[in-house]
């Protein structure tokens, strides 16, 4: 198959995706979804609306992979990681054009980021557990060995913002540590994680090994997530499903690692270098049309600068190209259906009723025929918001920032906590002494200084608050999909 085109689509023909469980393509039990081209409105693909039985047949396939694949040596695991990078890099473009056209993003984004990072991902973690070490305790009279043991069958759930991305975020380590895996990805862009399982299939991935089922989440991925047989769940997605994912899988002891929202800020200080803030905070606020959970979607700039910064982000703001996601030059694309649009047009609504002055953007712009129906939304600066209004507090996840003043360091440090969020923040200041002490006082997982979605794949990645718990990443991806066993023997 992989020899064809991943994606079959042309004039009159849908792609029909479907489950992929122990080696073999199967429609679901219950019908289809249409897949739907955010940029077009058109029909791209019909994918299976699975529920309980596919999933409990996929969860059959990889609890029947598990003893063989388990057993399989580290390097040979690493190997076959590796294959399927080879495989993902030499389909990088047809793999980005995929990905722009199911999720509206920028093919531009999608080639500088999501499948060059989807490779590196594969590739990091076949390093990464080669060279995994693990503890050894030495006593007076014993020695403790720690040894690493893979956890079972893991459900992986994932988002639409950066499909691929993350979908290999988790099925790398998850492989790597000798998991067998059932995905479930999210219904709205489902074509990458489909292309995936193809070229792990091409790369000779054991059947059964990693099975991917698609559908909705409440149908597909909640099975998922209740069934006994899957020992841990790896999630990325909004809060509100976070929250309800932890509140089926505590009662069963399940290992959980959940990946959430943010509400992140960007501090600029008067002693920052401008023209870098500047670029830093466009760039953190509107990449992917403001679709990235680290996302800076809350600006705090010094009273000083104030002024002058609002102008100059307005200028930037205004000039930025927003079009069709398969044209080089566009910055920005589609967001990801009509409905998502409605919800940040809404929030453009609430800001304007709690006082606040939207000073760009938020306008659905003239694109042309062939993108009439996409769910575009020039992108916005809202400022004159107290921080108890909704656009302060709630996650927009869309092209919309908000620029707040403040006095000193502590009331910087304080709006930027003020928030039930907890995951990123970015500081821009030349002060080498406030970056160190405003990165300890900020209530985030992740700070960047002076820059934004800088990322070293071996550091701890993940939120506190309601940003999530646990962090993925490095170590901490390994330690995530296995069970630390420590054996400790007594010396004579
Ligand atoms: P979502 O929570 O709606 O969906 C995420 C996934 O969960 C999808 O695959 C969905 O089908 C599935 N799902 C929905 N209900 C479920 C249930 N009851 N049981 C099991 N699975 C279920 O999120 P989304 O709208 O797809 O993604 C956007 C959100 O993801 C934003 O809040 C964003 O901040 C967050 N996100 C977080 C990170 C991070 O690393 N912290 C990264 C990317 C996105």
């Amino acid at each position: 198959m992989t020899n064809g085109r991943l994606l079959e689509h042309g004039a009159g023909t849908l792609h029909t995706v479907q489950n992929l469980i122990g080696g073999r393509y199967i429609p679901g039990h219950e019908g289809t979804i249409e897949d739907v081209e955010p940029a077009t409105g058109r029909a791209l693909a019909v994918i299976p609306r699975s529920n309980q039985p596919d999933v409990e047949e996929a969860v059959e396939a990889a609890k029947l992979a598990f003893p063989a694949w388990s057993a399989t040596p580290v390097e040979e695991r690493a190997r076959m990681l590796e294959r399927i990078a080879g495989l993902v890099e030499a389909r990088a473009e047809e793999l980005a054009e995929m990905e722009a056209r199911d999720t509206g993003k920028p093919i531009r984004l999608a080639r500088t980021v999501d499948i060059p990072r989807a490779v590196r991902n594969l590739r990091f973690f076949a390093g990464a557990v080669r060279h995994d070490e693990t503890g050894f305790h030495a006593m007076d009279d014993a020695i403790n060995y720690t040894l690493r043991k893979p956890v079972g069958v893991v459900g992986l759930i994932t988002p639409w913002n950066l499909p691929l991305y993350l979908l290999t975020w988790k099925v790398a380590p998850a492989l790597a540590t000798g998991n067998t895996i059932v995905a479930k990805p999210s219904e709205l862009t489902p074509l990458t994680a489909d292309a995936l399982g193809r070229l792990a299939q091409e790369a000779g991935l054991p059947d059964g090994v990693l099975n991917i089922v698609h559908g909705y989440g409440p149908e597909a991925g909640q099975p998922l997530v209740e069934h006994p047989d899957v020992k841990a769940i790896s999630f990325t997605g909004g809060t509100v499903t976070g929250r309800h994912v932890a509140a089926t899988a505590a009662p069963m002891f399940k290992k959980t690692s959940l990946e959430l929202g943010g509400k992140n800020p960007t501090l600029v200080f008067s002693d920052a270098d401008l023209d870098a803030a500047l670029a830093g905070t466009v760039r953190a606020g509107f990449t992917n049309q403001g679709q990235v959970c680290l996302c800076g979607s809350r600006v705090l700039v010094e009273e000083g600068l104030y002024d002058e910064f609002v102008d100059l982000l307005v200028k930037r703001v205004r000039a930025m190209r927003v079009g069709d996601p398969l044209d080089p030059r566009t910055e920005l694309g589609a967001l990801i259906s009509p409905a998502h649009r409605e919800k940040v047009e809404g929030y453009l609504k609430a800001a304007r009723d709690d006082g606040g002055e939207v000073l760009c953007g938020g306008e659905r712009p003239e694109l042309g025929d062939a993108h009439k129906d996409g769910a575009f939304l020039t992108p916005a600066v809202v400022t004159g918001l107290d921080q108890d209004a909704r656009c302060i507090q709630e996650e927009i996840f869309g092209p919309v920032v908000t620029v707040q003043p403040f006095k000193d360091e502590a009331e910087a440090v304080r709006l930027a906590n003020g928030v039930r969020y907890g995951l990123a923040a970015s500081v821009w200041t030349r002060d080498l002494q406030r970056a160190h002490r405003v990165s300890a006082a900020l209530d985030t997982g992740m700070v960047w200084v002076n820059t934004w979605l800088h990322r070293d794949l071996r550091v701890p990645f993940g939120g506190m608050k309601d940003s999530g718990v646990g962090r993925e990443g490095g170590r901490w991806s390994l330690e995530f999909f296995s069970e630390a066993r420590n054996v400790c023997v007594k010396l004579d």
